[in-house]
């Protein structure tokens, strides 16, 4: 596996790689990797010819700076990871790699996907988001990108930035994967204790309580109950809300088959975690 620290000799093997004609699946990634991460590489191993995943803890996205500090990096062992995985590189670029003097600012209107949910509660976040996926598309050019719907609002971020700016990008949106408890699997999972991952069990539980009572009660009285649940578990939610999951409008009624989508950010061991299920 190739380990790039720059962009520069990230474009030179790039190019070899491009002028073969094979194609590049790329899995950006802020690192601290689990099987999470590892089945969006698993999914570009099976769809393209070579594989780029990124590490980078994107400072312009963390709106909390002790977020920031403590975002868990785990360089050594990602690598042996990736490297066992079967990736063919991975990109672990500076800050100023990343962003040089000079670049410009991309200035993208979300409009509804930065008024909702993580919009208001993470000031600033999807603006990093677009800033450091922009750069990232602009040196790669990859085929096809691998994102993880754990981050459905991301997602959905990324899409408006890539319609906008890079119509010849392909993204794959890759199921959640979860703990044999139901949590998902994330990075920050790393600060809690175990009694702590297995309160944050509850939180898919609740989620899953909403969906399967889809019509069966009234959407708002799901989501009480849900609420009351996580509170009887002393999780402390930030958000939880339905939405429509093709245009991220909140509802207050439930949606057509299929057209569903709840989600929730929690604090628990002050560590904050989101969630999401469709239906
Ligand atoms: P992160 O390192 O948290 O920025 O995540 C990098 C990518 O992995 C993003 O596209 C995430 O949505 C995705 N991801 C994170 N956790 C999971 C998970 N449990 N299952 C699938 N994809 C995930």
């Amino acid at each position: 596996m190739f380990i790039f620290k720059t962009h520069t000799e990230l474009l030179e093997w790039l190019q070899l790689e491009k002028d073969h004609q094979h194609t590049i699946g790329f899995v950006p990634t802020m690192g601290a990797l689990h099987s999470g991460h590892i089945s969006l590489l698993k999914k570009a191993l099976e769809q393209t010819d070579k594989t780029l995943v990124s590490i980078f803890v994107n400072p312009k996205q963390f709106n909390n700076p002790i977020d920031f500090e403590k975002y868990p990096i785990t360089i050594t062992e990602d690598i042996a990871f990736l490297e066992s995985a079967g990736c063919h590189a991975v990109y672990i670029p500076n800050v100023q790699d990343i962003y040089p003097e000079g670049l410009p600012n991309i200035d993208l209107n979300l409009g509804i996907l930065n008024e909702v949910l993580e919009g208001p509660k993470r000031p600033g976040h999807f603006d990093g988001v677009v800033q450091v996926v922009h750069r990232f598309f602009s040196i790669i050019q990859p085929n096809k990108v691998y994102l993880g719907l754990k981050d459905f609002q991301q997602c959905k971020v990324i899409e408006a930035l890539t319609k906008t700016y890079f119509p010849n990008i392909h993204l794959e949106f890759c199921a959640t994967e979860r703990e044999l408890t139901g949590l998902a699997k994330s990075s920050r999972n790393m600060r809690l204790s175990e009694t702590g991952k297995a309160t944050a069990s509850y939180i898919y539980q609740a989620l899953q309580h909403i969906a399967h009572n889809y019509k069966k009660e009234d959407l708002n009285s799901a989501k009480r109950a849900a609420l009351h649940f996580l509170n009887q578990h002393h999780i402390e939610v930030e958000y939880l809300e339905s939405a429509n999951s093709d245009t991220l409008a909140l509802t207050s009624n439930w949606e057509e088959p299929n057209h569903n989508i709840v989600l929730l950010a929690a604090y628990l061991e002050n560590v904050r975690l989101i969630d999401n299920i469709q239906f």
